[in-house]
């Protein structure tokens, strides 16, 4: 029979809420076998602090990761995109190294699962580790409706099908409601029945502007681009609710940033999603969201809904770690009113569920293998456990 480990330390965080005088039993393969009274066990390995599953990260790039400190920061969305763009050709061999560094780097700060934006397949080999579990988003854009088949069947050829063959997950994305046309979202839409989708959705004012009356920092962008958008017609709305009627196949939509989501598009998208039986979760990356527009997503509306709430790193691109607690600690330090294990389960179970892993990972429930992480009582320290 196995040999089992009993957990003790100040408190438990379960995944939903705390618990006391309990002792976490996990298994030589770190599967949880039970949380039990602690009615004077024996052979109890006791800690300080807070023990929690392992985190979950909903929102990154690792690909960009050989982007860390190299844009400049608050310049806003469109200058941020187009730094990115001329930034793109780098020594491969440097891309990989990065790479490489940024997962042990979330492999330390205690994530277990994430939600990776791939452009390309430069992540492949770090993935083919299984040190972390991916869900892989491949991300695809073009906003020349005519492009929209030959945009499509590039990132199915080229990027899903070698993702497919080495068994890896994967769902065709859209990049963002403002770089991607109607036919693209059709095209994705259609491939996306019954799977989880992710969206860089209101990430600026400047995106709600483009869709109301089509003048914004977006004309730049296009201008950058030298692509024309003459035929461009703007609906007239935000984009939240000109797009995501279009997306009415997928069975989750991860919605990322919301920093200009207004409390009308929030109650527009949980109607759109109970109509179609679909969940949203709303995935908050406010350290990035500080980092490109200094600015941060209204949590206390989404509270006010009852919205489910996840949170990302997005890259090192827009950040200067890849950590969720920072990103916890951030929500902390400027909504000091949201309490300790609701973060701690948006940073957990609600990643998971976002994620398609609550099965195995999110919580401590008999017969899960979630890792387990080492919290202090303020939220400011993690290491793993297993
Ligand atoms: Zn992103």
């Amino acid at each position: 029979m196995n040999k089992v480990r009993k957990l003790k330390a100040t408190k438990i965080f379960d995944g939903r809420k705390f618990l006391y005088d309990k002792i976490l039993c996990i298994d030589e393969t770190a599967t949880v076998v039970d949380i039990i009274a602690d009615n004077n066990e024996r052979d109890l390995e006791i800690f300080q602090g807070i023990l929690a599953p392992g985190l979950i990260n909903c929102h990154c790039h690792l690909e960009l990761s050989h982007l860390k400190s190299a844009i400049k920061e608050k310049t806003g969305l469109v200058d941020f995109l187009i730094e990115v763009m001329q930034l793109r050709a780098f020594d491969k061999q440097q891309i990989l190294q990065s790479i490489e560094r940024a997962e042990r780097e979330m492999y330390s700060n205690g994530i277990v699962a994430v939600g990776d934006i791939c452009n390309t397949t430069d992540t492949l080999l770090q993935k083919r580790k299984g040190n972390i579990l991916y869900r892989n988003f491949l991300e695809t854009m073009g906003f020349l409706p005519n492009a929209a088949e030959s945009r499509f069947e590039y990132t199915l050829q080229n990027v899903c099908k070698v993702f497919s063959a080495e068994n890896l997950t994967t769902s065709i994305v859209p990049h963002a409601p403002y770089s991607v046309s109607k036919d693209l979202l059709g095209l994705i839409n259609e491939h996306s029945k019954g799977k989880i989708i992710t969206i860089h959705n209101q990430e600026t004012e400047q995106e709600n502007k483009f869709f109301q009356a089509g003048e914004s920092e977006f004309q730049k962008l296009y201008q950058f681009l030298k692509t024309d958008i003459s035929f461009y017609q703007p609906s007239g709305k935000n984009s939240l609710p000109t797009y995501l009627p279009n997306l009415d196949l997928p069975a989750k939509i991860l919605l990322v940033h919301n920093t200009a989501t207004s409390e009308d598009d929030i109650l527009f998208a949980e109607k759109v999603a109970k109509t179609n039986g679909q969940e949203i979760f709303w995935v908050l990356c406010p350290n990035a969201n500080l980092y490109i527009e200094n600015s941060l997503p209204q949590i206390n509306l989404l509270r006010k809904h009852h919205c489910k709430i996840a949170l990302g790193t997005d890259s090192l691109a827009s950040n200067h770690q890849l950590s969720i607690l920072s990103e916890v600690q951030t929500i902390q330090k400027y909504f000091p009113e949201i309490p300790q294990d609701e973060l701690l389960q948006w940073a957990t179970l609600n990643g998971s569920e976002a994620l398609g892993f609550s099965d195995s990972l999110g919580s401590f429930e008999k017969g899960k293998k979630p890792g387990t992480v080492l919290l202090d009582e303020n939220l400011k320290t993690i290491k793993r456990i297993e």
